[in-house]
């Protein structure tokens, strides 16, 4: 992983304004970046307080990799997931599909599904968002911008031990969850929300279904229907969205010659090989640009 100097954002054209209008529209404070040589302090008392009564704006993003990890843990479907435990909405800014964790409860006095009185019941395979706490990611073009979210909430005291951005996300087992919501999220580093805001709701639609529901999307790739692992299923998910996005007009022209992408699936005289090609001229059906 790539943790990017916070300095080099401000080389970048436009973020530090999209990042500031970002927490504007989500009312977030007191941001600090953390960058690779930074350290802040954290220990969780593991008093359960910050999964539950989270407002409207504070709710679980949950990543197409969550969703999967998650299902499996409950031994459902994805689609049963986000049916039971996710509601699945259009980010008000950019329109793009976000799946947020269901809590129990009302507005004032609300928990995680998942909360129990010993702590969390799914921890092995709780959602990126909540093992990065106190930290939340941001990417742009390849590197990850860690930002301190704030101190936690149950104490007064951030706590004792001290961190730095890759130590905390190798102890939180961040990873995988870290590499595939990199290699999905990066795409968006390259995209123009302008045009992608201007596709209708059925193609935003399917977008949405593809990026939670993996299990249904893989039932559409016939390639890839039968079991694959973890790494090739989130290639399989960035190769189709990669298309979508090209085939849609909503990527930056020059991302073809940055992003290809090749891979395998299964094994022996199964095994066969996937790449991410990107073709701008050709016209069908999003799928067709997996091979
Ligand atoms: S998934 Fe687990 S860690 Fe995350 S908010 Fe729910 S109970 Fe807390």
């Amino acid at each position: 992983m790539h943790i990017g100097d916070p300095g080099d954002l401000k080389k970048i054209d436009g973020f530090a304004n999209a990042y500031a209008e970002n927490c504007r529209r989500n009312r977030l404070n007191h941001k600090e970046f953390i960058g690779p040589r930074d350290r802040f302090n954290f220990t969780c008392k593991r008093a359960n307080m910050c999964c539950k009564n989270f407002s409207s704006n504070d709710r679980i993003i949950i990543e197409p990799y969550d969703v999967l990890r998650l299902s499996r843990r409950l031994s459902i479907s994805t689609g049963k997931f986000l049916e039971q435990y996710a509601d699945l909405t259009l980010d008000d800014h950019t329109h793009f599909p976000v799946a947020l964790l269901k809590y129990k409860g009302n507005r004032r006095r609300n928990k995680c599904h998942f909360l129990r009185s010993y702590g969390c019941s799914v921890y092995e395979d709780r959602p990126l968002r909540c093992r990065l706490y106190p930290l939340g990611r941001i990417l742009n073009r390849g590197k990850s911008y860690f930002i301190h979210i704030g101190n936690c909430i149950c104490e007064d005291s951030p706590g004792d031990k001290s961190w730095g951005a890759q130590e905390w996300t190798d102890a939180s087992g961040a990873e995988d969850y870290l590499d595939y919501q990199g290699c999905i999220s990066d795409i968006f580093s390259f995209a123009d929300w302008d045009a992608y805001r201007n596709l209708n709701k059925d193609l935003k639609h399917m977008l949405g279904e593809a990026l939670c529901n993996i299990d249904g999307f893989l039932e559409k790739i016939p390639e890839i229907s039968r079991p694959v692992s973890d790494k090739e299923i989130m290639l399989s998910l960035k190769c189709w969205i990669e298309g979508f996005f090209i085939d849609n007009g909503c990527l930056e022209s020059d991302y073809r010659t940055k992003k290809v992408v090749k891979f395998t699936a299964g094994t022996g005289a199964e095994k066969s090989e996937f790449t991410g090609l990107i073709t701008v001229e050709k016209k069908e059906t999003p799928l067709g640009v997996i091979k």
